[in-house]
């Protein structure tokens, strides 16, 4: 069987790494998360005070940038949780403050340029699955099987809430839908690599559709890429 690559963009909380982690599961490819990349870099930059509200300490972050190491290393239930600099942060880069931090991060050129050197070389030998919003259009111009997901601003709020609830955080519907729009805004706005569907992208709107239908659909198309 031919070993290719997936690149799934879209919007944030549209169920892109769930649908990314089932398939690698299931095709034995290996999962790359580059948002939590992002994330990790910016907890590098809350943790080292090289970021606040209002500024983002450039040049000492450009400093460093190259030797901030991200690894992904799996759990003993075999899930992929992120190292920062040889530390577990998987739970701490999910949060939302992270999340803006990373949002912010994720306009500049330098930061991009070294995520992406890095992304290019995990999938260097193929059988990956990599999910973010440059994937098919940057990272991988050339994948063979390229999605763009997609679904309505309230409803990946409310999918967002949920999961946090579920995990004992405390949060309310309105934060949590001004940080998802917050969001789309830069991905879709910024200057360097913004969010855009590539042109050989196929477009799942998942608002109506449930995951086994989704799942479904997404085994037939690697199926047809693969053979
Ligand atoms: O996907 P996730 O929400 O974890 O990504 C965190 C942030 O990183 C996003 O808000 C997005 O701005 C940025 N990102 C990016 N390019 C990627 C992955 C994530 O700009 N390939």
């Amino acid at each position: 069987m031919k070993k290719i690559i997936v690149a799934i963009d879209g919007f944030s909380s549209c169920g892109k790494s769930t649908i990314a982690k089932a398939l690698a599961r299931e095709t034995g490819y290996i999962y790359v998360d580059t948002g939590a990349m992002y994330r990790a870099i910016s907890l590098f930059c809350v943790q080292n005070g090289l970021m606040t509200d209002q500024e983002i300490k450039l040049e000492e972050l450009e400093k460093e940038i190259k030797s901030i190491s991200i690894e992904f290393r799996a759990n003993a239930a075999g899930e992929s949780e992120t190292y920062l600099n040889n530390i577990n942060v998987e739970k701490e880069i999910r949060s939302l403050e992270v999340a803006s931090g990373a949002s912010k991060i994720s306009t500049l050129g330098f930061v991009r340029r070294e995520l992406v050197r890095q992304q290019q070389l995990m999938g260097e030998k193929k059988g990956v699955v990599m999910d973010g919003r440059d994937i098919g259009t940057v990272v991988f111009p050339n994948a063979e099987l390229k999605l763009f997901l997609t679904a309505s601003a309230e409803i990946r709020a409310q999918r967002r809430m949920d999961e946090m609830l579920a995990k004992g955080e405390k949060v309310d519907f309105e934060t949590v839908l001004a940080n998802v729009i917050e969001r789309d805004e830069r991905d879709v706005n910024r200057t360097e690599s913004p969010l855009r569907k590539a042109v050989d992208a196929i477009e799942i709107d998942n608002s109506n559709i449930n995951k086994e239908k989704q799942s479904e659909m997404i085994r037939t198309l690697f199926a047809k890429k693969t053979f």
